[in-house]
């Protein structure tokens, strides 16, 4: 059977999303309103129609349970998403440029706490926060990319200025920083990304580790030599948001070297935690795939949510069509709790977290070193122009059977030319939406209605 057939598909165990886009209402924080929008993206049914433009955007899949995520945050979280639905289709309804739509929708959702991304991202290993973002337009195929930056209010704002004002794909580090200043974006003080619920994230990550008595890490530990410290942990003042570059004395300049963050206490024991599991069925012979076995990546653990008790990535990314058939996308995201210091994921690697051409959008969320050794974006996309599968076929393909035998967990968003879009993911839920031509902003978190 090929691995096009909707059978292979699995479609009451698997993901894959489709727009029914039946008549909806408006978003409300109602329940009903919730309910409606669950079924309204729901995850086994095929797309039935395809807009002439449109937006999708997610802000992280994961194990995201209803029983733990409280009316008021679930409601919070649908706000956060349809202002960013909203703030897409303003430019996108206005005939702007997909990649406008995809960074309107991306800063609203960095800006919010409740993502990983910008204001909410995760702390490293070391009590830092270290932010990764890319973009990519389908029709140039420019790109541009930033990753281990600390103080970047809004690093998908850094992604694009790389891809425009840059010779250059990607930039990291103190590079990126004094690029950006260069350019004359602010740098914001590292205490900016500090949020009490990622505090306490990062922390149960690392009493989870001890408790297991796992061994300390291998990875190299970051080196302090020319460090000019950005603290990490929690202030020792309460945290305020700040639109002001750093003060002048640690402020980075064009050509010297940024400041990095500093790096925390020595390492604690890590856990070798196991990936997700394959499911039972649904084996693709021709695809040559190893059981899920522990992976060296799969130390790192999605964003413990202190207030749920749920683990899920919290990247933040979007895919959009515009009037004049030109997709794009983009991701941003704080990586993985607990992560290595100087640890990259797939959000800024072309290809893996975020790719867009001519005929095909993607922006991921999951397992990042899945995501890079997989390139999972490209394969969609490649899928698409090859093989001429639909796209929400080659997208559920890849995260449903290629990523699950291999035990890499998360989802993707996609758009293609015509329209069509899909949300699969393999995880319990995935933050996403959806918003056309008529300007319905639809919001769904759950597998199941
Ligand atoms: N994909 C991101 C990473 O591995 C994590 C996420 O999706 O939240 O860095």
């Amino acid at each position: 059977m090929s691995p096009s057939s909707p059978s292979r598909m699995h479609r009451g165990l698997l993901a894959s999303t489709a727009l029914l886009l039946a008549p909806l209402g408006c978003v409300t924080s109602s329940q009903a309103g919730a309910a409606r929008d669950e079924a309204a993206l729901r995850t086994d049914e095929p797309p039935r129609v395809k807009p002439k433009w449109g937006l999708v955007i997610h802000g992280g899949a994961g194990v995201i349970s209803r029983e733990n995520l409280t009316l008021e945050r679930e409601a919070a979280m649908r706000a956060a998403l349809t202002q960013a639905l909203l703030a897409g289709h303003a430019v996108l309804a206005k005939g702007g440029r997909s990649m406008d739509a995809v960074t309107a929708a991306i800063r609203v959702m960095e800006d919010s706490p409740y993502f990983n991304a910008g204001k909410g991202a995760v702390f490293n290993h070391d009590g830092v926060n270290e932010l990764d973002a890319a973009v990519m337009d389908g029709k140039t195929r420019m790109a541009g990319s930033v990753a281990g930056v600390h103080h970047i209010q809004n690093p998908i704002d850094l992604a694009r200025l790389v891809m425009e004002k840059s010779p250059h794909v990607m930039m990291v580090g103190d590079g990126a920083e004094a690029f950006a200043q260069s350019q004359g974006m602010p740098l914001v003080d590292a205490k900016y990304f500090f949020t009490e619920e990622r505090w306490q994230g990062l922390q149960r990550a690392l009493e989870q580790e001890r408790a297991k008595g796992a061994p300390p890490a291998e990875q190299g530990q970051p080196s302090t030599q020319g460090l000019t410290p950005a603290q990490p942990g929690p202030p020792t003042t309460p945290a305020q948001p700040s639109t002001q570059g750093l003060p002048p004395a640690s402020a980075p300049q064009p050509g010297q070297p940024a400041t990095p963050a500093q790096p925390g206490p020595p390492a604690t024991p890590v856990q070798q935690s196991g990936p997700a599991q394959p499911p039972t069925q649904g084996a693709t012979p021709a695809q040559p795939v190893t059981p899920a076995q522990p992976q060296p990546g799969s130390s790192l653990t999605p964003g413990v949510d202190p207030i749920t008790g749920d683990h899920k990535f919290g990247t933040v990314g979007a895919v959009a069509l515009d009037m004049d058939g030109n997709l794009a996308a983009g991701t941003s995201t704080g990586g993985m709790t607990n992560k290595r210091f100087g640890r990259v994921g797939d959000a800024p690697i072309i290809g893996a977290g975020t790719y867009a051409d001519e005929r095909c959008a993607v922006s991921a969320t999951g397992h990042g070193e899945f995501f890079i050794r997989y390139t999972v974006a490209r394969d969609i996309c490649a899928r698409v122009e090859y093989q001429d599968l639909p796209l929400p076929e080659a997208a559920n393909y890849v995260v449903n059977d290629v990523l699950v035998k291999a035990g890499g967990e998360g989802g993707v968003i996609a758009m293609d030319r015509q329209g069509h879009v899909a949300m699969p993911f393999n995880s319990s839920g995935m933050y996403r939406g959806y918003i056309g031509e008529d300007g319905t902003p639809t919001v769904a978190i759950f597998q199941q209605p």
